[in-house]
């Protein structure tokens, strides 16, 4: 059984047809990636499936039970947290308060704190930086903050969407770094990237997204050396 099975989702913007019959499975252990342009639908499609957005056709099912239907929040108390484009950290609050916003679902406070110990360790830069608030951070801090903030469920699924964006090329690698070692940890990982190189060298299995569907899917190391993905995606 897949850890997330994803079948035929169709998903709109009023008569915006975004989402156009894209099925993917990621299995428990993986990290796999949806890769594609701007504007191929790997959003909305990462979006629906944590239950911001309804689709109007198809299944989307996690550890085998639907999830349509299910309200966001209760979504992240199942064991899947979704890490959103722009980071979307709260900029006025601190370091701190905005891990602790992570633990919303979770009830046992001894548990949250060793969570929060956990996530210092793997981002000592946000140790350092607990007490200030978030709009002080830089770009690569506020990525890693928000991370933080979604490993604070304690995630048995981690959807990352654009980890990389607006980061400079050594943030990047860090990022990924971590990406890694969150996965090797136990953690499964579908990873939303424009940057598709990067996200190609750390995943196990890939689909590319063209215009709301999927046109191609595979080893990840596979469409890396596929000769439409490189001229597409890889420059050339
Ligand atoms: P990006 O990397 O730019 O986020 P993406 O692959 O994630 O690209 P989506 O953001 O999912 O793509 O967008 C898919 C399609 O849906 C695009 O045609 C986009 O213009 C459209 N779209 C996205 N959000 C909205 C919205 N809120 N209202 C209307 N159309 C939207």
């Amino acid at each position: 059984m897949s850890i997330l099975h994803v079948e035929d989702l169709n998903v709109y913007y009023g008569s915006i047809h975004a989402v156009k019959g894209i099925s993917f499975d990621v299995e428990e252990g993986e990290i796999v990636t949806l890769i594609g342009a701007n504007g191929a639908g790997k959003s909305t499609t990462l979006n629906t499936v944590a239950g911001l957005l309804k689709p109007r056709e198809g299944k989307v099912e996690f550890e085998g039970e639907s999830l349509l239907g299910i309200p966001p929040h209760k979504i992240v108390s199942r064991g899947m947290a979704l890490c959103p484009e722009g980071r979307r950290v709260f900029l006025q609050m601190s370091v701190r308060d905005n891990l602790e916003m992570g633990a919303f679902t979770r009830t046992n406070s001894a548990e949250v704190a060793d969570s929060l110990e956990m996530v210092f360790e793997r981002f000592p830069r946000l140790k350092e930086r607990e007490g200030q608030s978030a709009g002080t951070l830089s770009g690569g801090e506020q990525q890693m903050l928000a991370m933080g903030r979604a490993l604070m469920s304690k995630p048995r699924l981690l959807m990352l969407d654009e980890p990389s964006m607006g980061l400079a090329p050594i943030l990047v690698q860090e990022i990924f770094n971590i990406i890694k070692a969150l996965h090797d940890a136990g953690t499964t990982v579908l990873l939303v990237e424009q940057n598709a190189r990067m996200a190609l060298s750390i995943a196990d299995r890939a689909y590319v997204l063209e215009t709301g569907k999927v046109s191609m899917s595979g080893n990840a190391a596979d469409l890396a050396n596929d000769e439409r993905v490189k001229q597409a995606y890889l420059g050339g």
